[in-house]
């Protein structure tokens, strides 16, 4: 039995990829287009439009659009979305869901206004009225998670904690196996958030440990220009956070400045993610931020955060 096991583990991961090898899993950002990821979930952007954001799944009862197209940011920067949208499909959008309130993501869904309910975490209402986003107010909102049933297909909305802002959610079509986590994923090899402005460390650590563990995840589909991901790239970003938040928080219990740590915390452990060079210095000056909010040191040895 135990010589089985394996093989039957090799089977499912075969049977995985052929299934999704129809589809397209990267694109080229130079034109607009909209993609097939999997039998019900397609990717659009490009072009004028800038990165490939977001994501719509559509049914015999509507469609449901999941983010926008981001940049550039006009009220109708969503126009020609719209306009694909409704030569192909004779259903209109019934419901589009904000995955947070950053503006990059949720700009141009304000032209679904005339046939669209806007759904959102509980905490996303404040962000989008004090930072006067471009994006409908959500008149849908739930704290732990939400299903949509839609002609056939669900789609489930789940909130795990404060993460990248306050009112984070991921989008999961489970009987695709499509999760789509925007700003806590990127392709292999690629670091996610340029610094730790609007995050919660350490929830954040716990919330990718759950998502690693959800069941019925086949990709992992990043926001902007991203080719799609697995669940390993959380199990990698966990144990990055993790290894920079213990080293950083070391260093500053022994007494050590901003400016020693910098020099101390390399992550070479971590040298694969090819632009870790380019945001390793806002990295730890932000995980220092956050730490130093965190902790009490013994007095006197309490330097402010601008000891640099
Ligand atoms: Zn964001």
């Amino acid at each position: 039995m135990n010589n089985l096991k394996p093989l039957t583990i090799v089977g499912l991961l075969l049977i995985g990829q052929q299934a999704f090898s129809q589809y397209e899993t990267s694109w080229d950002n130079a034109e607009q287009s909209i993609n097939q990821i999997s039998e019900h979930v397609y990717r659009w952007g490009g072009g004028a439009m800038g990165g490939i954001s977001g994501l719509f799944v559509p049914t015999s009862e509507g469609i449901v659009v999941i983010d926008g197209p981001g940049n550039p940011c006009t009220p109708d920067s969503g126009q020609w979305f719209k306009d694909e949208l409704e030569q192909r499909y004779d259903v209109p959008v019934r419901y589009v869901v904000l995955s947070h309130d950053h503006q990059s993501h949720i700009c141009g869904t304000t032209v679904f206004a005339d046939t669209a309910v806007a759904i959102g975490h509980k905490k996303l209402r404040p962000h989008l009225i004090r930072e006067g986003r471009v994006s409908p107010i959500p008149t849908v909102s739930f704290e732990e998670s939400l299903d949509i049933d839609l002609g056939g297909v669900k789609v489930v909305l789940h909130y795990f904690g404060p993460t990248h802002s306050d009112n984070l959610i991921v989008t999961h079509i489970p009987q695709d196996g499509v999760l789509f986590v925007p700003d806590l994923s990127r392709p292999d090899g690629q670091l996610p958030n340029p610094d730790f402005r609007d995050m919660d460390v350490d929830s954040t650590i716990e919330v990718l440990g759950i998502l690693a563990r959800m069941d019925d995840v086949d990709i992992v589909v990043p926001g902007h220009n991203s080719p799609v991901a697995d669940q390993s790239y959380f199990r990698r970003y966990r144990a990055y956070l993790a290894s920079m938040r213990e080293q950083v928080l070391t260093h500053m219990v022994e007494g050590r400045s901003l400016e020693e740590i910098h020099g101390l915390v390399t992550m070479d452990d971590f040298g694969d993610y090819t632009n870790l060079e380019q945001v390793l210095e806002r990295n730890v000056t932000t995980m220092y931020d956050y730490l130093y909010r965190y902790r009490e040191p013994n007095s006197p040895g309490g330097l402010p955060i601008r000891a640099l």
